[in-house]
């Protein structure tokens, strides 16, 4: 039994479904460190195609297609540019410097959704003898810690129409792209190939077990797969787990707008009681209730919600991040709810 009635913590909770496992069980396998594996090569062809881009790489983590991604782009001591609550720097344990030598800098943005302005200000193409040259800009979409925000298709456009002249590279940690598209409606091509790169999660929303993917160039993938065995993470019959991912293509991308409809409900009722929330601002799966002004700290509010069986996330002392997903439906919906109202109200 789980200890707890509703599990907001995360997204990756999910658990493969029978469909998925089923179909985990029949995949046909080979070995992949040889590129013989056909489940593998179909799930990378198949997301590069979803997202504009001529080749994919599957991946075990998330973090790890990110720091693929960002070392092809970047040369140690040459450095990138990202928001100051991006995954790859608040949530990848500084695997950036530590195995690729990358320094950063950062723009403060509202939610992670900076202006083209912001980004572009920021950057300084040309090194000179004392200044290091940016040579990649690192975007996330949807916006994790920002509260699933989505950054609007045009301001990404202008970041990449003042970046590219100055042959400044642009990955994307799309992890929850899938989100931003339901969301939207805007196909993951139009924000796929704005980019040199972009990862996306398979284990998050979509309810795969294990797998991300990257995608690029067809030479970006043959050196960023040389540097996943470098790495240690070159695997064998990993179609097993690729099916799991083709399968999670085909039955849960459209499924997230549930999701996303069951977190702004949860907003709009919790945001009547105590203004904790903006409801306008739940776009997708992540709620973050900002408890500045609330007599009660994140940590007691969260171990008020698990008091009646609701598990949320302390983000710090003041927010707490809750997420829907597909483990997540109505009813667990209307107790988290309760559970809110009871604890802030
Ligand atoms: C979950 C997540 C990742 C990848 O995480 P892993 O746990 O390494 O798979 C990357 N970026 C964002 C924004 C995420 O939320």
């Amino acid at each position: 039994m789980a200890p707890y009635a509703v599990d907001l913590l995360s997204d990756t909770l999910t658990r493969p479904s029978a469909g998925m496992r089923a179909a985990m069980a029949e995949a046909e396998v080979g070995d992949d460190v040889f590129g013989e594996d056909p489940t593998v090569a179909r799930l990378e062809a198949r997301v590069a195609e979803f997202l504009g881009h001529e080749a994919g790489l599957f991946s075990p983590t998330g973090s790890l297609a990110n720091q693929l991604g960002l070392r092809l782009h970047v040369k140690p001591g040459q450095e990138l540019i990202a928001d100051s609550m991006a995954h790859i720097l608040r949530a990848e344990l500084g695997a950036a410097a530590a195995f690729s030598g990358i320094t950063s800098r950062t723009w403060v943005s509202d939610r992670g959704r900076p202006t083209p302005e912001q980004v572009l200000s920021l950057m300084a193409a040309e090194a000179s003898p004392y200044h290091v040259a940016t040579a990649l800009i690192e975007l996330e979409n949807t916006h994790n810690f920002g509260g699933g925000s989505i950054l609007p298709l045009a301001t990404i456009e202008a970041i990449r129409a003042g970046s590219e002249p100055h042959g400044v590279a642009m990955h994307l940690d799309g992890a929850r792209l899938w989100n931003a598209h339901v969301a939207t409606g805007i196909e993951l091509a139009a924000y796929g190939r704005l980019f040199e790169t972009v990862s996306v999660c398979l284990s998050k929303g979509l309810g795969a077990p294990v797998g991300s993917v990257l995608v690029g160039s067809a030479d970006a993938m043959a050196e960023a797969r040389i540097w996943r065995k470098r790495y240690g993470a070159g695997m064998r019959q990993a179609g097993i787990l690729a099916a799991a991912g083709l399968y999670a293509l085909d039955h849960n991308i459209a499924r997230l707008a549930e999701d996303h409809a069951r977190a702004r409900r949860f907003a709009e009722a919790v945001g009547s009681v105590a203004p904790v929330v903006d409801p306008a601002q739940v776009e997708t799966n992540i709620v973050i209730l900002d408890l500045t002004d609330h007599a009660l700290s994140a940590p007691q509010a969260v171990s008020g919600f698990a008091q009646h069986g609701v598990r949320a996330y302390a983000l710090s002392h003041t927010h707490v991040r809750l997420v829907w997903h597909l483990d997540v439906d109505d009813a667990s919906t209307d107790l988290a709810i309760e559970a809110a109202r009871a604890t802030l109200g």
